[in-house]
């Protein structure tokens, strides 16, 4: 049996009559379990106690508002625009599996049919599992963008070194990297990912360069601990929740803006080219909560 979302759930309990310290304790258990973090649901649900009381919220709708109204106040997001008239360059960073080639796609997918830009590279630096190189090349035919490969096991910074020199020989306007998430261990990574950066940031004068993590929103609390270590190797400029549809555990969001700081670009919500959606907060805290 499919469980109950997190947005059912608070429904339920605006069945609780009369009870107000089970109301408030159940709220602040079913915002743990969504991961938005012990700590601060715990402050989450005090803030709300004191909105409820102070403005004297009855009704459901009142109360969900002023709890979104709380949460929102954490969330930080950017929209991310490409430029005119220059190269725009994303990485793509993340661990194994939690959607990177997919979004790869989707993010050149969203350039194309919002911004009609149709010159894109898709650099297939994840060279160290050979069928992200396919993927991609599958993806890239769908698409009709150019993507730069080499065979499995080449250097990564060769093919964004040539990804770039592509991108500029052909005046294209966008190139996302893919990277690698798995090496054969961390240091070894991070000294990877390090040299793909360096190299970037040597050949993209006059470009915008922004690093993008991609989050995988089944993780949960993983995800935190993944965003600092990025944020730590590279730096981080904005997140992408992917896998948003799969999981009633999107909360790792609030959690991730709060304790890091860092801005949240997108929502992932599918495996198809388009399932892709600027993380607008409403949105998110509507598919989150229920409305
Ligand atoms: P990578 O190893 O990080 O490059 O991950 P992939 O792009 O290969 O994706 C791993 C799996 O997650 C694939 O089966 C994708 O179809 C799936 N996936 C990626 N993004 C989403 C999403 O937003 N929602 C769902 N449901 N699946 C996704």
């Amino acid at each position: 049996m499919k469980s109950k979302t997190i947005g059912q759930r608070i429904k339920e309990l605006f069945g609780l009559k009369d009870k107000e310290s089970v109301f408030y304790e159940e709220l602040e258990d079913i915002l743990i379990q969504a991961d938005i973090g012990i700590q601060l649901s715990i402050e989450l649900v005090e803030e709300l106690k004191e909105q409820v009381k102070k403005q004297r919220l009855m009704s459901k709708n009142d109360i969900l508002t002023a709890l979104k109204k709380c949460i929102s106040s954490y969330i930080k997001t950017v929209q991310i625009e490409p430029l005119k008239d220059c190269l725009n360059i994303f990485l793509i960073l993340g661990v194994n599996g939690v959607g990177k080639t997919t979004t790869v796609a989707k993010l050149a997918h969203y350039f194309k049919l919002k911004y009609n830009i149709s010159e894109i590279v898709l650099s297939a630096a994840d060279t160290f599992r050979a069928a992200a190189i396919d993927q991609l090349q599958l993806l890239g035919q769908q698409l009709k963008v150019k993507v730069i490969h080499q065979a499995p096991g080449a250097d990564p910074g060769a093919v964004v070194f040539d990804s770039l020199d592509s991108a500029k020989a052909h005046k294209s306007q966008i190139v996302l990297v893919d990277t690698s998430g798995r090496m054969h261990n961390k240091t070894n990574l991070v000294r990877e990912l390090s040299k793909i950066d360096k190299i970037i940031k040597s050949k993209s004068e006059k470009s915008f360069y922004h690093k993008i993590l991609v989050i995988d929103a089944t993780t949960g609390q993983n995800a935190l601990s993944q965003g600092e270590a990025f944020k730590q190797a590279l730096g981080v400029d904005s997140i992408i929740l992917a896998k948003f549809d799969s999981s009633a555990k999107g909360g790792i969001a609030v959690s991730i803006c709060k304790n890091l700081g860092i801005p949240f670009s997108f929502l992932g919500t599918g495996e198809k080219m388009d399932d892709i959606k600027v993380f607008n907060k409403q949105l998110y805290l509507n598919t989150l909560l229920g409305e």
